[in-house]
């Protein structure tokens, strides 16, 4: 698996390969700047991997900072979640982790150098008069009145904001830029609000907070970012950024550059609404496997390699666009078809009585782990006279096109004989209990004379089960673009989430069983034609193992895009 980004050539790739024309001793410097304000999901990963990677590819650093600003939103447990799902895609960051709390201090200090150079004003205006001042797209703003206060009184203001003297929305600092600018972003932006909220980081100290514009380029001036990598949202921001930058004493002034967001269909990316998902327990939480959290893929059963495999294949350009998500879905496929563990599990049951066996006819067949790599080993399966096959692998009434076990036809049991179904027994509530077969015991391993080699389908003796649950997952809306609606939660799908009660091979079973209890490790299996599996580490009971499916086996995704 490639885990770097192997075309360096996209649009950003090409600016620092100028940049270290012009400097050849450029010391290149990212960061990824998470809100602490909820799990980090796909989109995130699409920046994390940019970030990380052209760090390693241009031999420099990228920190992890915490972008937390906003006390009223964050939260301590998310920031544990957000280190570990970075490090579990297989990232360090460069020393200790930091925060834009950290600079609180020294934000503090800029602000004042701000207002002493008569570029910041305390203003007192309500929240509604400065957006009504503020004008639209086609409408210039207007002063505020408090705009031409003197340096002296600004601060005094704002030493009083911090010392706690105003309430909430009773004064704020504003940039002094442009009220009239067609940037509406540079009318005068707000750069510290009061918040009374306890901090996770500094406690009490503050009750003032920087706006993120304000603290974003500065932080990242501070730690000597080079390049600031945002997504194409800020692009208007960006003049603010550099507008900052300038108006301040700042030595190091980085760069920002924009490229387009992940949107993934049929996801929900937003942090906002994934959180209404929860509350309205729609989902189980952040880890649910059917929302594109790092780890709620994670819990589905896609590995790092994966998501970086992915966020390689989509690339970094500044179009945006709905990604498929049969793309992420081949990513997966494509690894777990070489490394997943191939068994047999029948996920709903019925019971094949083989009337010619003896009672007590066991047979051992071995059988190999994978069809192309011997090193992933064999196992042994039992044949007895007593098996389950999957319910929809029969057929009662006659249908020309079923090509599976039907009344009076033959099919192939893997790694075994065909068998031909003579008759059904049924209860008194006319459900089917078994179904009555003869073995054609001539046909292991064979050809059958004169005969086309029937379908193939998977089976389990009842001498060698082991009970499971298995959770099949749908797309959780049932429409491509959620994001887009704003009654998003009128588009669930009721069939998101299907439970099975079926049966896996004991042996193997009894090998998850012994792990489950040591450690939390994942195991990955294909389950003959049913698709790609992984334990549900976090429900699953060494009396109660839970599979949950990864992916289909069929790959819509890779027929399309073989031939292009
Ligand atoms: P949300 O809107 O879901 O709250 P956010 O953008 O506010 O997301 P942050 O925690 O601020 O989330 O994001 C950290 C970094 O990840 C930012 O640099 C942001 O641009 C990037 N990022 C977030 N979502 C995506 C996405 N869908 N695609 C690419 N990058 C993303
Ligand atoms: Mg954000």
């Amino acid at each position: 698996m490639n885990n770097t980004i192997k075309n360096n050539n996209n649009f950003i790739c090409q600016i620092i390969n100028k940049d270290f024309k012009k400097n050849k001793k450029l010391s290149f410097y990212t960061r990824f700047p998470p809100e602490p304000n909820g799990y980090l999901h796909i989109g995130h990963a699409k920046s994390i991997c940019l970030n990380f990677e052209l760090a390693k590819i241009y031999n420099g650093r990228c920190n992890l900072r915490f972008d937390d600003t906003n006390p009223l939103k964050e939260n301590i447990k998310y920031i544990q979640a957000i280190e570990d799902d970075i490090n579990w895609l297989g990232y360090q960051w460069n020393g200790n982790i930091h925060y834009t709390s950290e600079y609180f201090p020294k934000l503090y200090e800029y602000a004042k150098e701000l207002i002493k150079k008569g570029l910041a004003y305390v203003d007192q205006s309500t929240k509604e008069q400065i957006r009504e001042y503020r004008g639209t797209l086609n409408t210039p703003g207007k002063n505020s009145p408090y705009r031409n206060r003197t340096i002296e009184e600004n601060m005094e203001l704002f030493k009083k904001m911090k010392k706690g003297e105003f309430s909430e929305g009773e004064a704020c600092l504003r940039a002094k830029i442009d009220m009239n600018s067609s940037f509406i972003i540079m009318r005068d932006p707000v750069l510290y609000r009061i918040i009374f909220t306890e901090h996770h980081q500094t406690r009490k100290k503050w009750c003032i907070y920087p706006m993120y514009d304000f603290a974003h380029c500065l932080s990242d001036s501070i730690e000597g970012i080079t390049h600031s990598l945002c997504t194409l949202e800020f692009q208007d921001n960006k003049c603010l950024y550099n507008w900052i930058l300038q108006n301040t004493s700042v030595k190091n002034h980085p760069k920002q550059y924009e490229f387009s967001r992940l949107n993934l269909e049929f996801a929900i990316l937003s942090k906002r609404k994934l959180k209404v998902l929860i509350e309205k327990k729609i989902i189980q939480g952040w880890n649910d496997p059917r929302i594109p959290t790092l780890s709620g893929l994670k819990r589905k059963g896609y590995t790092p390699s994966s998501i970086k495999e992915f966020c390689q294949k989509i690339g970094i350009t500044k179009q945006n666009n709905l990604i498929e998500f049969s793309m992420l879905e081949h990513c997966i496929r494509k690894e777990l078809n070489q490394t997943a563990v191939r068994t047999m599990a029948v996920l709903e049951p019925i019971k094949i009585i083989l009337y010619n066996l003896e009672k007590n006819h066991k047979e051992i067949f071995i059988v190999p782990n994978h069809p192309n790599n011997p090193e992933l080993g064999t196992h042994k399966i039992i044949f007895t006279k007593i098996i389950y096959i999957e319910r929809s692998d029969f057929k009662e009434k006659y249908d020309q096109k079923y090509k599976r076990l039907k009344l009076g036809e033959e099919v192939r049991l893997r790694y075994a004989y065909i068998i031909k179904a003579e008759k059904i027994e049924k209860d008194e509530y006319n459900n089917i209990i078994s179904i009555i077969c003869y073995c054609d015991l001539n046909t292991l391993g064979k050809k059958p004379k004169n005969k086309k080699n029937p379908a193939v389908i998977h089976w389990i003796s009842v001498q060698n089960t082991l009970p499971a649950e298995f959770r099949l997952y749908d797309q959780l809306f049932n429409i491509k673009n959620p994001e887009e609606k704003k009654d998003f939660l009128s588009y669930i799908n009721s069939e998101s989430l299907i439970k099975k009660q079926g049966f896996i091979e004991k042996q193997i079973g009894i090998n998850i069983q012994k792990n489950i209890e040591k450690d939390n490790k994942i195991s990955f299996f294909q389950f003959e034609r049913i698709g790609y599996f992984c334990i549900d580490y976090l429900d699953s009971k060494k009396e109660n193992l839970i599979f949950n499916r990864t992916v289909s086996l069929r790959d819509p995704w890779n027929l399309k895009n073989k031939f292009k």
